[in-house]
């Protein structure tokens, strides 16, 4: 086992403790922003991290950690760093039963939650007012005395919208041509290859995440974490890479067959490079693989199909949830406390011969869905085709599911996923980006598509390296005519994730060096 998989190994064990603590402390999910920071080494120099896990700094650890978040107001400045000693004074606020403090076994504590106050559709978290209040003021003092942070939106592309919205919200400097002089961040809107010219700042993507998160890549990874631990990542359905191990394919499955005549399996084939649903079919007997493409043999995955989602509204839903790996070494991850839903727009039923081609049944992406006379644009976060994550976690909720379960088994999927994927990401970052050589840092959100199944179990379907960022949607005005129009729900969530990710982002909080 190379020594990545054993410091993984040790980083499982602490998660299922994570997971148990989650569980017994009864964190709500929903009235939380979380941050999850993987270290697989102690930064000693970093005294933030050392406040934020309150440990020795002698540890392997995982932690988590909860951000409060709100929308930008010019004292979120403070209130980001305020954060910190709020962990820093986290046992204080747990006398005044104001925060919760997980342990984990052999790493110290971890912060995991406090109360939250609704502000809106966001939540605002902080211990007690009159320390809020404090901060704000603290915060406008601040802000006033450092120069606004500036940010290159000329190669944004789709996100535009959003990321205007963002920067506008914390008062940040625009350069939408970019500038002669370095900025501060670097927002791309495809790649970090959009611009080959930057020397420092922070970019918005990594090298090789693309490639990395690419289907077959992605199944490659999850195989070989899952050969290696089997339980831990049994969240991640079953694959063959297409062509490679198509004979694999077919052996396995006919001798499942020949133990049981009356197993019926249905597949997923999604093509390698795809999106958005494209080349995506089903498939109940593996001879009915499309493998070539004109002369070529068509690169592909082709994935167990799960058949038993759990459904509203007899509808097959999935989950979009935005994750943002803030550092590459240390691992810092942060899971957005809001995502959306994507809902199908014709009742599920299981798979059948009938069946297999209704993609409005089986497929959920927006992008088919809303081409079905069935789609429901809504201006409401609950009701439509397109909702937030946190309405349909409340819904649950209020039919009695466990949703604090739900969101912790979601967490570890996420960190175990990045985890997986993190040794060959470093490679390429490596090559792109030589230690010691000037060069900008990175950062980037992904876009994690979870199913959750009819047990309530999370299933990771994808990682999107570019999760859409669009906060319109096409509209047919009149027969015929289409325009883009402002989506609520979009902009709700996705500008939250943009301005949230700058936050966290801004160079005017990055750790004291010792
Ligand atoms: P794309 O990148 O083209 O969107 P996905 O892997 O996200 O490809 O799959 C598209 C859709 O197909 C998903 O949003 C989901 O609704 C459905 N889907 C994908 N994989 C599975 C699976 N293994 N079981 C059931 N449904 C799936």
């Amino acid at each position: 086992m190379s020594d990545h998989y054993v410091k993984v190994k040790d980083q499982l064990e602490q998660m299922k403790s994570l997971g148990e603590d989650a569980e017994k402390q009864g964190v709500d999910a929903a009235e939380e922003v979380q941050e999850v920071q993987v270290s697989s080494l102690p930064p000693a120099s970093d005294p933030q991290s050392i406040i934020i896990a309150g440990r020795d700094a002698s540890n392997t650890s995982i932690t988590c950690k909860q951000r409060g978040k709100s929308r930008s107001k010019p004292g979120r400045d403070a209130k980001h760093t305020s954060d910190l000693s709020s962990a820093h004074i986290g046992k204080n606020l747990n006398r005044m039963g104001n925060e919760k403090t997980l342990h984990i076994r052999g790493t110290g504590k971890i912060l995991l939650g406090k109360p939250a106050e609704s502000n809106g559709n966001y939540v605002t978290i902080h211990p007690s007012k009159n320390i809020q209040e404090t901060r704000r003021e603290e915060g406008f003092k601040h802000a006033k005395k450092r120069r606004p942070v500036t940010v290159d939106t000329s190669k944004a592309k789709t996100s535009l919208e959003a990321l205007k919205l963002s920067i506008k919200q914390l008062q940040w400097k625009e350069f939408p041509l970019g500038r002669r002089a370095a900025c501060d961040i670097y927002w791309h809107g495809v790649s970090f290859h959009d611009n080959e010219n930057i020397v420092s700042g922070q970019v918005n993507k990594f090298p090789g995440m693309i490639e990395m998160l690419r289907k077959i890549n992605l199944s490659r990874a999850m195989r070989t974490v899952q050969e290696l631990f089997p339980e831990e990542y049994d969240f991640y359905p079953r694959s063959w890479i297409l062509p490679e191990e198509h004979q694999q394919f077919l052996t396995q499955i006919r001798m499942v067959k020949e133990n049981d005549a009356t197993v019926n399996f249905t597949f997923i084939v999604k093509p390698d490079g795809g999106s958005q649903g494209d080349g995506i079919y089903l498939i109940r007997d593996p001879t009915e693989l499309k493998l070539m493409a004109g002369s070529q043999a068509k690169q592909a995955v082709v994935q167990e199909y799960i058949h038993k989602p759990l459904l509203i509204d007899k509808l097959k839903f999935d989950i979009r949830l935005y994750v943002l790996i803030k550092s590459m070494e240390p691992l810092e991850i942060y899971i957005a406390k809001e995502g959306l839903t994507r809902f199908c727009t014709e009742p599920y039923q299981e798979p059948s011969q009938k069946n297999l081609s209704h993609v409005f049944m089986h497929l959920t992406n927006y992008s088919l869905n809303v081409h079905s006379s069935n789609f429901v644009h809504s201006d409401s976060q609950s009701t439509g085709s397109k909702r937030t994550l946190s309405s349909v976690l409340y819904r649950l909720a209020a039919k009695g599911v466990d949703i604090k379960k739900v969101w912790s088994d979601i967490i570890a999927l996420v960190i175990k996923t990045v985890i997986a994927v993190v040794p060959e990401l470093k490679v390429y970052y490596q090559a792109d980006i030589p230690p010691g050589k000037p060069g900008p840092t990175c950062f980037q959100i992904l876009g994690f598509d979870i199913l959750l199944m009819k047990n309530l179990k999370p299933v990771l379907l994808e990682v999107n390296s570019n999760p859409s960022m669009r906060i319109e949607h096409e509209q047919e005005v009149t027969p015929g005519v289409f325009e883009y129009v402002p989506s609520p729900v979009d902009e709700e969530v996705k500008v939250g994730v943009i301005r949230d990710t700058l936050r966290l982002m801004d160079p005017g909080h990055k750790k004291p060096s010792m």
